[in-house]
């Protein structure tokens, strides 16, 4: 009896997964001139992807115009937009944006790499990207300005219903596989729980240098980790965290992923501090300049930068200026910049959000039967 109603739910499940499927492709069909499955895709070894958490387009002009800097995401080659929406709301949030960015699937706002119609958790979840990479021999990482267990990294290292179930994703990145987890402490992160797992445990700046190539940690810093200058000697800024941890991950022939997130875009932009908003983006580029810098020496390394959603609607003034005009999250499209591909994507080519990391496993070789998961399976 009670086999033949789980077989039924199965059943019923596959039909609403068959259907969600094809409408999410269908919309993919209507955006993108062309599915990844009818491209070749240049190959690459490494991927370093860049989300520059609520970084709409005029998110950069602000910037420019308000610390009169260059930014070297504008030299990028090929520049096009992304669509941002979930599956439940036409403005999504971090969680359900991370999961599109990570795993190639919609889902609804607050979810971390679930789908949304499986609310008895018959399926299994959705593979991300990040697991992808390390089933197939990658060195895997995230590397953070927000908390580890904000809901963009977990969106690249853990499944969970709900974003805020903070002590759920620790304990699911604590017994990860992953190689390098690093970013501002968590509630529940303990150097003895990290240990336990085989991961070197990091606080400061002196022990993040010190951790050696293909050395798997765990990295739980102070608060303050976005300033463009160290607000102490052991707090390491973006860049600092970001450049070592292409040295400790750029270990084995297999190659690397790695995450890098700017969360305090998005946070000073909730509070429309423009300051705070364009000191994050300043750092933001200035890490990725030492990203491209290793990828043209390197020469086998894809960057792709983009964001999960638009934080403050920022507009253009009459006088030139820009401003904040809300205080949430916006529908608007958001950058996709690439460097390291000639097939990625095409220049002003917009794509839906789940389509980038597709893309990504594309470019490393893997293809529609790897990656996205989204067909069902019993
Ligand atoms: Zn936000």
């Amino acid at each position: 009896m009670i086999s033949s109603i789980k077989i039924c739910l199965k059943a019923i499940m596959a039909l609403i997964m068959t259907i969600v499927v094809g409408l999410t492709s269908g919309a993919a069909g209507v955006s993108s001139t062309k599915t990844p499955d009818e491209k070749e895709y240049e190959q690459v070894k490494n991927v370093i992807y860049f989300i520059g958490d609520g970084m709409g387009p005029l998110h950069l002009e602000k910037a420019k115009q308000e610390r009169n800097i260059k930014l070297v995401m504008d030299t990028f080659p090929y520049q096009g937009r992304s669509m941002t929406r979930s599956l439940s709301n036409k403005v999504t949030d971090s969680a359900a944006g991370g999961t599109a960015l990570s795993s190639g699937i919609r889902t609804y706002n607050g979810a971390i790499g679930v789908y949304m119609y499986d609310p008895i958790h018959i399926q299994s979840n959705p593979k991300s990207i990040t697991e992808l990479c390390h089933e197939n021999g990658m060195m895997t990482g995230v590397v953070t300005t927000d908390k580890t267990s904000g809901a963009t990294p977990a969106a690249f290292t853990a499944h969970s219903t709900a974003r805020n179930l903070d002590f759920d994703i620790s304990a699911q990145q604590l017994n990860s596989d992953f190689d390098l987890i690093w970013g501002q402490s968590s509630d529940y992160v303990t150097k003895s729980k990290a240990e336990a797992n085989g991961f070197t445990f990091v606080s400061t700046y002196d022990e993040m240098m010190a951790v050696e190539s293909g050395e798997r940690s765990f990295a739980q810093f102070d608060s303050e980790l976005w300033h463009v200058n160290q607000v102490n000697a052991q707090t390491p800024t973006l860049s600092q965290m970001t450049m070592k941890a292409i040295d400790v991950l750029d270990d084995t022939d297999e190659g690397f992923f790695l995450m890098v997130e700017g969360a305090h875009i998005d946070k000073n932009s909730h509070s429309n501090i423009d300051a705070g908003m364009t000191e994050a983006l300043d750092e933001f580029d200035r890490t990725i300049a030492l990203a491209l810098e290793y990828a043209e020496n390197d020469g086998e390394t894809l960057i792709v930068i983009t964001a999960d959603h638009e934080t403050g609607k920022i507009v253009l003034n009459a006088d030139g200026t820009y401003s904040f005009t809300q205080t949430s999250h916006s529908d608007t499209n958001v950058p996709v910049l690439v460097y390291g591909s000639d097939t990625f994507i095409e220049d002003g080519e917009v794509l839906n959000n789940f389509e980038i990391p597709i893309r990504i496993a594309y470019s490393l070789g893997f293809d529609e039967t790897q990656f996205p998961s989204v067909t069902v399976k019993f």
